[in-house]
């Protein structure tokens, strides 16, 4: 079937299309529904149907692969490897699941997992996918402040975690952070499950707080039955990366999701039963939970949860493990990329990558200069997708499996089956033709697998996302608040959050045109752009670049400057061509890697950076004021 027959197919008839995905899952009871409708933009898919996340992840699985490899932890900042098959996966989550009753929790009730990257975490979201209780992962990289932020908003019963986290070799004790984030917070959960891992000392809470290891062989044996929940119940709440301001809540369901889930691992990702995938993420972000943990196991796979820097011991790392447990998909984000392109390529030819048959980066813009260079590298197609932690799959992509439609460099492909995609001109409300640039909106009801709702807030939710309308069917639409473009092959192409597009002289760009621009300088390793409030024209944009190579001369920076402002004024035209370039080694990220545009803009301004709860290096920051500055 062509691509485009099966997404028209996923437009014109919705029920007829999902009711045919959600065949790919195991379902307890049938639902009498597929979609219910009828309180735009709140979308109810499989009404009716029970199912539940942790028996299609694992339990499905047991009776006919219960030897097979199911879950491959690895961390190279404790030197350890444990492969669990699918029966061992299914006794450890059970042993949580029954832990967790044991300390009150029930369906509906949440948990808070804040726990670096190790088996007991995925045990957890699995115990709680299990008896009905609601997971909030928080990342481990966050400190007290926004811990305590997201108890607060999610109010857990218990809360899971551990001694420690390691990165680069350094310990990073959590305990410590998390009592802090309980004193912060105003709801206090009634128990707190402590992995010990011996990395560093814990001071236990009497009443309490409870030892994982201690409690797992209370349960050893224990017989928990899968609980299940009507698709629509809530399975778990997580946090958008705050790039551009305060967190959002998602909520997603249990049935929707699993279909979505399923759906993408066959037609997206061509997930084979058997096989093994590793994804570079963590489990405190959307791609963590997606395919990390749920993705992989729901399509019979084996799922690589690895612990520990990209370049340690050395940049081979990956590709060995690749080579090891014979990877065949790998996911990743286009800054990890960047930061193995700045390490000596020898060490990528030194590993047999014969299984590996495709990666596939997302989170941010992929520039073309990384994707050729890691295509190059590993010889394998480089598959770029665009989502959002609030659409739960990807968006636009290449559904390999449907049609090997080829990827067109610097966009992340096609509309996915089930969006109905379009670009909204801001200014006229109307919708955008090819190659006229416009806000990426989505037509209601947005496709199984993505937010129901922010956790505790439907106001916020509608509000929020769905102030649109679409001037062809008057239908509610979602803002995806990304700013984008179509070419006449229907590609698009992303230019920027609506928060980045500058207006100079009454001229609106992307910030992102012109980093792209700007990337295309030879010497050119990274670069932010910025709208700067300007007197005579508004805003114009400022750059802060990081070099190949370094001249820190006034007169190696003038140069730099001026080439790029060349290349600028060629590629774009003067209005886009930065008022200033800026040389610094650092740009602030969040801990997920995108760039912090809001926080650069603010220090240009001479305002206050605002909330850097998410950062990943303050230090970052002052490199900026420096350059201004010097
Ligand atoms: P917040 O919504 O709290 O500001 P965030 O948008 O960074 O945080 P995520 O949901 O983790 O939180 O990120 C989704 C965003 O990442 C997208 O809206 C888009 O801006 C960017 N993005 C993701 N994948 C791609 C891609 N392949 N190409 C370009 N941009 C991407
Ligand atoms: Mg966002």
């Amino acid at each position: 079937m062509s691509f485009a027959t099966f997404y028209q197919r996923s437009i014109d008839d919705p029920s007829a299309f999902w009711r045919e995905q959600a065949r790919r899952i195991d379902w307890h009871h049938p639902f009498s529904q597929v979609l219910d409708d009828s309180r735009p933009p709140f979308a109810k898919w499989f009404v009716g149907g029970t199912t539940n996340l942790c028996h299609n992840a694992v339990d499905r699985w047991v009776g006919t692969r219960g030897e097979q490899p199911a879950l491959i932890a690895i961390s190279t900042e404790t030197n350890t490897e444990k492969t669990y098959s699918f029966r061992e996966l299914q006794d450890e989550v059970i042993r949580t699941a029954a832990i967790m009753q044991s300390l009150g929790v029930g369906r509906g009730d949440r948990v808070l997992i804040y726990m670096p990257m190790i088996a007991e975490a995925t045990f957890a979201m699995l115990a709680c996918a299990r008896i009905g209780a609601i997971h909030s992962v928080v990342f481990g990289g966050f400190a007290s402040n926004s811990l305590a932020s997201r108890i607060d908003d999610a109010q857990p019963v218990l809360i899971v975690s551990a001694d420690a986290g390691s990165r680069g070799g350094k310990v990073v004790p959590y305990k410590g952070l998390l009592d802090d984030a309980i004193k912060l917070a105003q709801h206090k959960p009634a128990h707190v499950l402590l992995v010990d891992r011996g990395l560093a000392p814990m001071e236990m809470v009497a009443g309490r707080d409870v030892d994982y290891a201690e409690h797992r062989r209370l349960h050893i044996d224990a017989k928990v039955p899968v609980v299940w929940l009507e698709s629509n119940e809530a399975s778990y709440i997580l946090y958008t990366s705050g790039t551009t301001g305060k967190p959002k809540g998602v909520q997603r369901d249990v049935g929707g999701y699993a279909v979505a889930l399923a759906t993408s691992m066959d037609a997206i990702f061509c997930g084979k039963p058997g096989g093994t995938y590793f994804c570079t993420s963590d489990i405190g972000w959307v791609v963590g939970h997606s395919y990390i943990v749920y993705g992989p196991l729901i399509a019979g796979m084996a799922t690589v949860l690895y612990e520990g820097l990209p370049i340690r011991p050395d940049a081979g790392i990956w590709w060995s493990i690749v080579e090891k447990y014979k990877v065949t998909r790998m996911f990743s984000a286009p800054t990890a990329i960047r930061v193995l392109k700045k390490q000596p390529p020898e060490l990528m030819k030194k590993y047999d990558l014969s299984s590996l048959q495709a990666l596939y980066l997302a989170g941010e813009p992929l520039d073309e200069t990384t994707s050729s260079w890691i295509s190059e590298a590993l010889g394998v197609p480089i598959v770029d997708n665009y989502w959002q932690t609030e659409s739960g799959w990807p968006i636009l992509t290449i559904a390999k499996n449907i049609e090997d439609k080829p990827c067109k460099l610097g966009s992340p492909g096609v509309p996915m089956y089930g969006y109905k995609v379009r670009l909204l001109n801001e200014a006229t409300g109307a919708l955008c033709g090819a190659n006229e640039k416009g806000v990426v909106v989505i037509e209601g009801p947005l496709p199984p697998g993505c937010m129901q709702t922010i956790y505790g807030d439907d106001r916020r939710f509608v509000d929020t996302y769905w102030t649109t309308q679409s001037p062809e069917s008057g239908r509610p639409m979602y803002s995806t608040f990304d700013w984008g473009i179509r070419d006449d092959d229907g590609y698009y192409f992303i230019l920027g959050r609506t928060d980045d597009v500058i207006n100079v002289a009454g001229h609106r760009l992307g910030t992102r045109e012109i980093e792209e621009s700007i990337s295309s300088h030879p010497n050119v390793s990274e670069v932010a752009v910025v709208g700067v409030e300007d007197k005579l024209k508004g805003q114009v944009a400022v750059a802060f670049v990081i070099p190949k190579v370094a001249d820190n001369t006034t007169k190696g920076r003038a140069t730099l400057e001026a080439e790029i402002m060349r290349v600028v004024d060629k590629q774009i035209g003067s209005v886009g061509r930065p008022a200033r370039v800026y040389v610094v080694g650092l740009l602030p990220k969040t801990r997920s890697g995108k760039l912090l545009r809001r926080s650069i803009q603010a220090i240009c301004e001479g305002r206050d950076p605002g909330d850097l709860t998410t950062i990943e290096d303050p230090s970052s920051l002052q490199q900026i004021k420096d350059a201004l500055r010097g």
